[in-house]
């Protein structure tokens, strides 16, 4: 079950947190502690080998309050129900937040992507879809890319979904290519969107970025374009990680450079010119003004966090900070740029993709990246005065402001019947 999973506790812990300092109905956080909606499905798969194999899909919608659920699927050999229904509850936070019409969801396939060929890919995707058919639409539940899928992947969805209707429904997923309906910008926004954040709080840290280094845990969608990004800005790049290992490069490292190489070495960074293997705690040790964990969650633990020397930790992953870890983060003075606002990039341009496949009109990259920019730096900033205001922690502030708008929104719609 999703209640004993650590991931799904900390999330609960977080909602608690915000029940216990604001005054909120109780009846309404006793429904918000639980998904409205659980799916569960085998997905049977025939491999390339001409045996089947049968992978586990999980969709959870946390709520659709405020509309259709959003959130990304996952193919990842860790995922399970814990995970996926404690994603999806973020997720209900972070369109408040960043006030979208969505409430939250997630999904997930138990499978190893690295593993599978695109022909296995393709079959487990499109059985996948066709398993929680019911369960989605454009009105229902929208999903979106996560770790381990991308473009591809969510062109099967929309092929299948748009198969059985009988009609092209291209609303029905998002992070499509743009040649099939996706949106320009989508494939970079939460990259983006961490950098937007760390310009923000740079700002009010007095950090100048053409000074800073950075370490970047995980060099995927999420972690490659922030790197780049941050390096454009004048950073310096000196510590990167994926599920290769944990690399330091003190003189820096040129990110699109590195982006060429994974892309030839099986999307691994081993064994680039100019890194340095060492292990998680070294790395996450070095000495750098910005750390950007953008992997997994629960990667920095009270042991690790004792031991970072970064002034601003950018939450590009969805909870990357366990509980403990996030007490002696704050009482060490760094600002967290909490995962609710700080990859927020996704689903803010998820939302002009459908928003844009919806009207079937299409907007131009400078429109998508200004609008993507005015909703992520306002909350930003209003986060940062609330927390002011309050003396709360930033994530505190974020995650007040998100349950409150969630919570008000249900006390207005009421209960039905
Ligand atoms: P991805 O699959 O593109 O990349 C994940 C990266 O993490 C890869 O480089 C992988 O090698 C690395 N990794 C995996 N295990 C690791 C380990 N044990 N140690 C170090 N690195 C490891 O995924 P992504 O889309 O970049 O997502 C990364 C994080 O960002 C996830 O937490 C995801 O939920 C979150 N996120 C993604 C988006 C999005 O738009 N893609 C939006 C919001 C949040």
């Amino acid at each position: 079950m999703f209640e004993t999973s650590q991931f799904y506790q900390q999330a609960l812990a977080q909602l608690d947190s915000v029940a216990e300092h604001v005054d909120l109905d109780i009846n309404i956080i006793e429904r918000l502690r639980y998904p409205k909606r659980s799916v569960i499905v085998s997905i049977p798969v025939r491999m390339d080998s001409g045996e089947t194999k049968v992978f586990t899909g999980y969709r959870v919608q946390h709520s659709l309050t405020a509309g259709p659920g959003k959130g990304g699927l996952r193919f990842s050999p860790h995922v399970d129900f814990g995970e996926v229904a404690a994603l999806a509850m973020l997720m209900t936070w972070k369109c408040s937040l960043v006030s979208l019409p969505f409430g939250g969801a997630k999904g997930g396939m138990n499978c190893d992507p690295t593993k599978l060929s695109p022909r296995e890919k393709e079959r487990a995707t499109r059985r996948f879809t066709q398993e929680i058919l019911p369960f989605i639409g454009p009105q229902i539940d929208v999903m979106a890319p996560d770790m381990g899928t991308g473009e591809q992947e969510m062109a099967w969805i929309y092929d299948t979904y748009s198969m059985h209707k009988g009609h092209s429904c291209p609303q029905i997923v998002t992070g499509k290519s743009a040649a099939l309906y996706g949106t320009l910008g989508r494939r970079e926004a939460t990259g983006r969107g961490v950098v937007y954040c760390i310009e923000e709080a740079a700002r009010i840290k007095e950090i100048n970025l053409r000074e800073s280094r950075v370490i970047v845990q995980g060099f995927g969608n999420v972690g490659s374009v922030a790197a780049q990004e941050l390096h454009a800005r004048g950073c310096r790049i000196v510590g990167v990680a994926d599920a290769s290992g944990h690399f330091l490069c003190p003189q820096g490292i040129d990110p699109r450079k590195l982006c060429e190489y994974a892309e030839n070495n099986n999307r691994r960074i081993e064994g680039c010119a100019g890194l340095e293997s060492v292990t998680k705690e070294e790395f996450f040790a070095a000495d750098c003004e910005i750390a950007v964990p953008a992997a997994l969650e629960r990667q920095i633990d009270e042991k690790i966090a004792n031991n970072l020397k970064c002034r601003i930790l950018a939450e590009g992953a969805n909870g990357p900070v366990t509980i403990e870890a996030d007490k002696v983060i704050n009482d060490k003075g760094i600002m967290v740029i909490p995962d609710i606002v700080c990859n927020a990039g996704g689903v803010i341009v998820s939302y002009f993709e459908w928003v844009q496949d919806i009207q079937m009109f299409f907007w131009t990259m400078e429109e998508v990246d200004s609008r993507l920019q005015q909703l992520i730096r306002r909350a930003f900033v209003g986060i940062h005065h609330f927390a002011e205001r309050n003396n709360y922690s930033m994530r505190h502030s974020a995650l007040v402001l998100g349950v409150r708008e969630t919570a008000r929104e249900k006390a207005t719609r009421g209960l039905y019947p």
